[in-house]
């Protein structure tokens, strides 16, 4: 996806208050038409990246480039861009219809045409037309943040920036709309540039995926590059739940994982790490019958089982570690708490990764 010329680059890109280095030397390219996240810890410096991206905060160092044009100076109302916020920033007092036409009016277009476009709006975000003269208090959470996308699709901007709209809503609505926003990006054809805490709101929705740490751009890569080649620990478990073994890299190419008491086969590694941890995703691992059966094998017991919907996830006493597994719920394992079970993984299924 990142091909093409960039709509929007940045470059060195750094935001200081007081002696924080909120956002530290970030270089980016977005690409036009594309869906990219930002995605970090709760004051890894997300929001002033994005600010700064959206013309909201000057950056103390570096420039930002909209279609190749330095925009550093220009207001964030005289850029082709606009923001939906968390909070969502509607006018309370007003209609549905006032709050989605507001641009327009600015615009000075006139009242038929205001109309008519809004209509159109109402049907991309999927807003029934009767909501047109209601007033926007009276909407329930998901109707508030379709009238707050249909507002910034009015101004026909080049590039929406969105700043943790989902982030204060139930998590079933939140699901439905992470579904809708990727549809309206794709109906749209428009450049999305999202931040949020959750890297799975990420995987569902991005092109790709920039991860931020203490105000540093880390790994940016596709939400299959960042599952599957997790720059550091920091990154696989910032994914959720992932069974992350310290190793020590042998002479014979083994890894010694002392937590274990074993030795595992693992990838072949070209980046010299000689100790770090091999990472091995829940629905990689799986119960054995036998040590054949898969590359690696540990022992362990069985300490409990949950339900999960479609899928079940174990938990595996073994040595120190307690090992996650994942399987869909018609593969379940039978078996009983306390149990001696065996598990393995494969080592194209496993990962190393630094600190
Ligand atoms: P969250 O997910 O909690 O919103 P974030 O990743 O968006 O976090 P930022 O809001 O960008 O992080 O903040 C990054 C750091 O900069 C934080 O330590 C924050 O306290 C600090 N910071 C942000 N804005 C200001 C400001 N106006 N003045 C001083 N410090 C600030």
């Amino acid at each position: 996806m990142a091909e093409g010329a960039p709509i929007l680059r940045i470059e060195n890109l750094t935001k200081v208050f007081g002696k924080l280095r909120a956002v530290n030397d970030v270089s980016l390219d977005i690409v036009d038409g594309e869906f990219f996240t930002i995605v970090g810890p709760s004051g890894s410096g997300k929001t002033t990246l994005l600010r700064m991206l959206a013309g909201l905060e000057k950056p103390n160092a570096g420039d930002v480039l909209l279609r190749g044009n330095r925009v550093n100076d220009v207001p964030a109302n005289k850029r082709p861009t606009c923001m939906v916020f968390q909070s969502l920033a509607l006018f309370n007092h007003r209609t549905v219809g006032q709050n989605i036409e507001f641009a327009l009016k600015m615009r000075g277009v006139s009242r038929a045409a205001r109309r008519e476009r809004c209509e159109e709006l109402m049907k991309v975000v999927r807003l029934p037309q009767e909501f047109y003269a209601k007033g926007v208090t009276k909407c329930s959470g998901g109707e508030r943040q379709r009238v707050a996308l249909a507002r910034a699709l009015a101004s026909d901007p080049d590039i929406m920036f969105f700043d943790e709209p989902l982030s204060a809503i139930d998590y079933q609505l939140r699901k439905l709309l992470e579904v809708e926003l990727k549809d309206l990006h794709r109906e749209t054809g428009k450049t999305f540039v999202y931040i949020t805490h959750s890297l799975e709101e990420a995987m569902v929705m991005s092109d790709r995926i920039g991860i931020m740490q203490a105000g540093r751009l880390i790994q940016i890569g596709t939400p299959d590059e960042i599952y599957t080649k997790p720059l550091n620990k920091f990154v696989s478990e910032f994914m959720g739940e992932v069974n992350t073994l310290p190793v020590q890299v042998g002479s014979d190419g083994k890894f010694d994982c002392a937590d274990l008491g074993s030795q595992f086969l693992g990838p072949q590694t070209d980046n010299g790490i000689q100790s770090g941890y091999l990472v091995i995703r829940p629905e990689s691992m799986r119960f054995l019958n036998d040590p054949s059966e898969a590359d690696n094998h540990v022992k362990g017991s069985l300490f409990n089982e949950y339900a999960m919907g479609s899928r079940v996830q174990y938990h595996v006493r073994a040595g120190n570690q307690m090992l996650v597994i994942e399987k869909l719920r018609e593969m379940a394992f039978r078996g009983s708490i306390n149990d001696d079970v065996m598990i393995g993984w494969d080592v194209k299924d496993s990962v190393l990764v630094s600190d």
